[in-house]
């Protein structure tokens, strides 16, 4: 352990990720379309972090390189001291697996797998017993209020509930960071507010540090911290504060 920084605000440990002026672009023909130029923040451990921004302002794309699915063109994404954009692709994946929980807008469950099996999927991975595999799933599961839907597939449940069965995958490994893109844009207002209430537990109980991708100010407003993405340019940190 080291000692707290003296220094007024978020020292060194209060940081999780370091992203120092990250670019990224797509090769369109001949030509790389700029997405994200060099891009400079600190997320902190503990953060509910929202990105906001319009449609094709990168968000997606700056999602993808804090979790570990991309590399940056230019630019360190340094997560507890380890710079991820220098990993190789295999590295990269196993980073992921031990340290990242995804969440997406369309669930992407397994259709054919029962809710606990959906669960238990990324666990299979790992060098877990079958009986503890099924034990931390059930545990997930039910942290999500869906311990009475274990054997039910993904077609017999609702948007809602696939997302929060979702929720539950993402959480099972234990990861530090979940990362969330449009986590509510295809639910119903209600279903929405149920699912990031889970996360704000998530964040406020069990301290994991999120980062959610949405252009819904409604689920912004459960954020610790607001970021804005424009034109490839990020605008500065907004605190929210919850009654
Ligand atoms: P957002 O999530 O904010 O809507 P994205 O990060 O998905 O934005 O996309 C930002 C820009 O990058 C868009 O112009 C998009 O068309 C382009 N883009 C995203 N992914 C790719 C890709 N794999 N190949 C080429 N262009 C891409
Ligand atoms: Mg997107």
């Amino acid at each position: 352990m080291t000692a707290p920084s003296a220094r007024a605000g978020a020292g060194r440990d209060d940081v999780l990720i370091e992203l120092r002026g990250v670019s990224k672009g797509y090769w369109r023909g001949r030509q790389l379309v700029p997405v994200l130029s060099d891009i400079t923040f600190d997320i902190r451990r503990a953060e509910f972090l929202a990105l906001m921004g319009p449609s094709g302002s990168g968000k997606s794309t700056l999602l993808n390189l804090i979790a570990g699915l991309d590399h940056p063109d230019h630019g360190s994404i340094e997560v507890e001291g380890e710079d991820i954009a220098q990993l190789g692709e295999v590295d990269l994946a196993d980073w992921r697996a031990a340290n990242v929980g995804f969440i997406f807008q369309f669930y992407n469950l397994m259709p054919v797998l029962s809710a606990l099996e959906n669960v238990e999927l990324p666990l299979t991975l790992t060098s877990l017993g079958r009986r503890e595999r099924r034990d931390r799933a059930q545990l997930a599961l039910r942290l999500v209020g869906l311990g009475d839907r274990e054997k039910h597939l993904p077609s017999e449940l609702s948007g809602g509930q696939q997302q929060r069965v979702a929720i539950a995958r993402a959480i099972v490994t234990d990861p530090t960071l979940l990362v969330a893109d449009e986590p509510t844009g295809d639910l119903d207002r209600r279903s929405a507010e149920e699912a990031l209430a889970i996360m704000q537990r998530l964040n406020e109980e069990m301290g994991k540090t999120i980062v959610m991708v949405t252009h819904d100010r409604r689920a912004a407003e459960h954020a610790k911290v607001i970021m804005h993405l424009e034109k490839g340019e990020l605008s500065g940190r907004v605190e929210q504060r919850h009654g």
